[in-house]
C-alpha cells in the first residue's frame, strides 16, 4: 500500500510539476498572444492612420487622382477627379477606368487612348498627353493633361495603377489666345508692310480685302470702288477675297439699298451679328437684310475708306454665313487697318496720276520730236521745190532775152516763167495760210455761198492735174442750189486741194468722183479716187502738217506735205470735219469733209464765185513806186498793155514829187523802200490836199494779216501781196470807181 502511496505521491508530483509548466507555458503564451495582439493592435492603427493621411493628402493635392487594380478596374478617386468626372468614389468603384475617366483628342474628336492600359501593360509611366479632353458623366468637356503610373507591391509585382490629371482648360484658351494675338500681329505686320510698300492700286486693294478677311475671320471680303454708273446707282465691283468672283457676279453690284449706302457715303461703319434679323436693315423691304441671292451672309462688316480729301474711295465689306463672328474687336482692327489703307490708296492714285503724267509728257516729247523730224524735213523739201522753178525761169529768160530768139521761142520762154512763177506762189501762199491756220490769224471771210459755184471753181483749178494724168472726173451734186455760209475761196481751195490729191496719188487713166450730198443738218463732200491708197496707220496721220506717206513720197509732185493739213485747218475754221478713208494700199482713198449746215436756198445767191463779167475797160493813170526796177518796169509793161498810163518811180521821195505833180489816179507803192517807206509816204499823201481822192495800192512780200492792217492803217485802200496776180490787179484798175 505504502507503495501505492508513493507511487501516487510521486504521480501526482510530476502531474502538478506538469501543470505547473503547462500554465508557465499558457502564461507565456498568453503573454506572448497578448504581446503579439497589442503590436498588431498598434500596426493596425498605425496602418490606419497611414490610411487617413494618404487620404487626406490625395484629397488635398489639386490634382485628380484614380487608381485601379491590375484589371483596370477603379479602385479610387480623390475629390478633385470626383469633380472633373461627375463619379463618386463609391459609385465607382469597381466600374472599368473607361467608363469613368472617358476622354476623347480635342482636335480629332476620335477616343483617346486610355494610359492606365498601357501602364498594366508594360508596366511602365506613361506621360503627359497633349490635347485630350475629359468628357464628364454630365458630358461637360474639359482639357486635361495626364500621366499614369503602375503600383506595385513590396516584392515589386503590379497590384494596380495609379493616374494624375489636371483641368488645363484655361492655360488651354490662354495659349490659343495668344497664338491669335501673335497671329493678328503678324497679319497686320505683314499688311501694313506690303500697304505701305505698295504703289499699284489693283494689289494695294487685293491685298488689303485678303487681309481684312483674315484679320476678321470673314468668309468672304469684297472691296467696291466708289464709281456710281451712269445712273448714278451702280458701283463697280473691284476685288474678292474667299469667294469666287461668280458668286458676286450673280447677283451684280451692290446697290444703294439701305444696307451699302452709309459705307458708300463714308459713314460710320456697320457691324451686324445677324444682318438677317437685324432691325436695322432686315425688315427694310425688297430684300430684308441681303439682296436675294447674295452669298449666304449673316455676319457682316461694312466699313468706308475715306481718303484725306475726305473723299469716299470706297467700301469694304465682309461677311460670314455664321452669326455673331465680327467683334467689337475686329471691327477696331479692320478700322485700324482700312485707314492705313485709306492713305496707301492715296498715295497709289497719287503715284499712278503721276505716272499718267510721265506718260503725257514722254507721248508730248515724242510727238514734239515727230515734229521737230517732219518740220526738218520738209525745210529740205521746200528748200528743193523753191529752187526747182528757178533753174527753168533763168533758162527761159535766157532765151528770150537771146536776139537770136523766134517769136515762138519768146512766148514759150514766157510760158515756162510764168508757169514756175505760179507754181511757186501756190507753195508760198499755202506756207502763209498754214502758218495762219496754226498760229489762229487766219480769219473766214464768210459770206451766203453757193456750193455749185465753189466746186466749179475748185474744178477748174483742180482741172490741169486731173486732165494732164488723163482721169476720168465725175461730179455728182444735188440739182437744187446749196447755199451756205462759207468762205467761198477757202472752200474751194479745200475741195481742189483734195481734187489736186487725188490726181496726183492716182495712177493715170483713174477714176475720180466728187460727191455732195445734204444729210440732216450737213453737208457733205467727198472725193473718192482709185489710186495708190493710205495704210491704215497713216489715215489719221495726214492730216498733220509736213506729213507725207513715205510710199507715196515719190509721187507728191512737189508737195509739202502741208495741203491737207491746210484743208484739215480750213474745215475747222467752218466749223466742220474731215476725214480719210481707204481699204489700204492700192485700193483707192476717199476723203470726206463734213460741214455744218447753216444753209439757206434761195435761187439766187448773193455772190457767186468764179469770173465776174468783165467790166468795160477804164484808162487809169497810174504812178508805180518801187526800188525793184525790173519788177516796178514788167509791171509797168503789164498795165501799159491794157492801155493804162503809167509813170515808174524808184524810191519814195520821187513818190511823193510826182503824184503831187502828176495827179495820178490811182498809185501802187512798194513798202520796203530804202529812202521812205510806202507807209510813210502814204502817211504824207493822205495828209496833204493830193491824197483825198487818191487810190493807195500798197505791194509787199508780206502777206499777213497783220502787215495788210498796218497798210490799211497807214492810208491804203488795198494790199497785194508779190508776185502780184496780174489778173486781180487789171480787173481791180476795171472796177468804178476802183476804191471800193
Ligand atoms: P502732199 O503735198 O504731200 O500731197 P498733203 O498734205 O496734201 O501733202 O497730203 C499728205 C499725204 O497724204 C500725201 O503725201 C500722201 O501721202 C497722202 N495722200 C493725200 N491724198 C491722197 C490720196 N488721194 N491718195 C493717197 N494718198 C494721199
Amino acid at each position: 500500500m505504502a507503495s501505492d502511496e508513493s507511487e501516487d505521491k510521486a504521480l501526482r508530483a510530476t502531474a502538478l510539476k506538469t501543470a505547473e509548466s503547462i500554465l508557465i507555458a499558457r502564461q507565456r503564451a498568453e503573454r506572448e498572444l497578448a504581446a503579439a495582439h497589442e503590436a498588431l493592435e498598434r500596426k493596425s492603427q498605425e496602418l490606419q492612420q497611414q490610411r487617413e493621411w494618404f487620404a487626406v493628402t490625395l484629397a488635398s493635392i489639386g490634382d485628380a487622382v484614380i487608381t485601379t487594380d491590375t484589371q483596370g478596374r477603379v479602385s479610387f478617386l480623390n475629390p478633385v477627379a470626383e469633380a472633373m468626372t461627375g463619379w463618386s468614389s463609391a459609385q465607382a468603384n469597381g466600374e472599368p477606368l473607361e467608363r469613368v475617366f472617358q476622354i476623347v483628342n480635342e482636335e480629332t474628336r476620335q477616343p483617346a487612348e486610355n494610359p492606365v492600359k498601357r501602364v498594366l501593360e508594360q508596366g511602365k509611366i506613361v506621360g503627359l498627353a497633349n490635347h485630350t479632353a475629359l468628357v464628364s458623366r454630365s458630358g461637360r468637356e474639359l482639357a486635361i493633361e495626364d500621366s499614369a503610373a503602375p503600383i506595385r507591391d513590396a516584392k515589386g509585382a503590379i497590384c494596380g495603377a495609379v493616374m494624375v490629371f489636371h483641368d488645363v482648360t484655361g492655360r488651354r484658351q490662354a495659349d490659343k489666345a495668344l497664338l491669335e494675338e501673335t497671329r493678328i500681329l503678324e497679319l497686320l505686320n505683314a499688311t501694313g508692310t506690303a500697304i505701305a510698300a505698295q504703289l499699284d492700286l489693283q494689289t494695294l486693294v487685293q491685298t488689303m480685302t485678303d487681309s481684312a478677311t483674315k484679320l476678321s475671320g470673314a468668309a468672304f471680303g469684297a472691296f467696291f470702288y466708289n464709281v456710281s454708273g451712269p445712273d448714278g446707282k451702280s458701283y463697280l465691283l473691284y476685288t474678292l477675297s474667299g469667294a469666287p468672283r461668280e458668286a458676286f457676279e450673280r447677283f451684280g453690284m451692290p446697290r444703294n439699298t439701305p444696307i451699302f449706302d452709309p459705307t458708300f457715303r463714308g459713314e460710320a461703319s456697320i457691324r451686324s451679328g445677324d444682318i438677317t434679323r437685324d432691325p436695322r436693315y432686315g425688315t427694310m423691304a425688297p430684300h430684308h437684310g441681303m439682296p436675294k441671292g447674295h452669298l449666304p451672309v449673316r455676319s457682316y462688316l461694312a466699313v468706308p475708306i475715306v481718303a484725306r480729301s475726305g473723299e469716299v474711295i470706297g467700301g469694304l465689306f465682309l461677311g460670314h454665313p455664321e452669326p455673331n463672328v465680327f467683334t467689337e474687336r475686329s471691327e477696331r482692327l479692320i478700322l485700324g487697318m482700312s485707314a492705313q489703307a485709306a492713305i496707301a490708296m492715296d498715295n497709289a492714285r497719287l503715284y499712278e496720276a503721276a505716272q499718267n503724267e510721265i506718260r503725257r509728257r514722254e507721248q508730248a516729247e515724242a510727238a514734239l520730236q515727230e515734229t521737230d523730224r517732219r518740220k526738218d524735213e520738209f525745210l529740205a523739201t521746200l528748200a528743193h521745190e523753191l529752187r526747182n522753178p528757178l533753174a527753168p525761169i533763168r533758162q527761159a529768160a535766157l532765151i528770150s532775152k537771146t536776139p537770136a530768139a523766134t517769136e515762138a521761142q519768146k512766148r514759150w520762154s514766157h510760158d515756162v516763167i510764168e508757169r514756175q512763177v505760179h507754181h511757186m506762189a501756190l507753195l508760198l501762199d499755202d506756207l502763209l495760210d498754214i502758218s495762219r491756220v496754226t498760229r489762229g490769224t487766219l480769219e473766214l471771210r464768210t459770206e451766203m455761198t453757193e456750193l455749185a459755184a465753189v466746186i466749179d471753181a475748185a474744178v477748174e483749178t483742180a482741172r490741169p492735174s486731173i486732165d494732164s494724168k488723163r482721169h476720168a472726173l465725175s461730179i455728182e451734186i444735188p440739182d437744187e442750189p446749196l447755199i451756205l455760209a462759207a468762205d467761198p475761196l477757202r472752200l474751194a481751195q479745200v475741195i481742189s486741194n483734195l481734187l489736186t490729191n487725188a490726181a496726183k496719188y492716182t495712177d493715170p487713166q483713174g477714176r475720180i468722183r466728187l460727191r455732195v450730198e445734204q444729210e440732216s443738218g450737213a453737208i457733205i463732200i467727198s472725193v473718192t479716187d482709185n489710186g495708190i491708197g493710205i495704210p491704215a496707220e497713216a489715215l489719221e496721220r495726214v492730216f498733220a502738217m509736213f506729213s507725207q506717206v513715205k510710199s507715196a513720197q515719190d509721187r507728191s509732185d512737189g508737195g509739202l506735205g502741208i495741203g491737207l493739213a491746210l484743208a484739215k485747218g480750213l474745215v475747222d475754221l467752218h466749223g466742220g470735219a474731215i476725214e480719210a478713208r481707204s481699204s489700204g494700199i492700192g485700193r483707192g482713198s476717199e476723203f470726206i469733209v463734213r460741214l455744218p449746215a447753216r444753209l439757206l436756198k434761195q435761187s439766187k445767191p448773193a455772190q457767186t464765185i468764179g469770173t465776174p463779167d468783165a467790166a468795160p475797160l477804164r484808162r487809169r493813170r497810174l504812178v508805180i513806186a518801187d526800188d525793184n526796177e525790173d519788177a516796178a518796169e514788167s509791171l509797168a509793161a503789164l498795165l501799159r498793155m491794157d492801155g493804162h498810163e503809167v509813170t515808174v518811180v524808184s524810191n519814195g521821195r520821187q513818190a511823193l514829187t510826182t503824184i503831187t505833180a502828176m495827179q495820178p489816179e490811182i498809185a501802187l507803192l512798194d513798202i520796203g523802200m530804202p529812202d521812205l517807206s510806202g507807209y510813210e509816204v502814204a502817211r504824207q499823201l493822205r495828209d496833204g490836199p493830193r491824197g483825198q481822192n487818191l487810190t493807195l495800192i500798197a505791194i509787199t512780200g508780206w502777206g499777213q494779216d497783220r502787215d495788210k492792217t498796218r497798210a490799211l492803217e497807214a492810208g491804203f485802200n488795198h494790199h497785194f501781196t508779190k508776185p502780184i496776180e496780174p489778173d486781180a490787179l487789171l480787173e481791180l484798175l476795171r472796177a468804178d470807181p476802183p476804191q471800193n
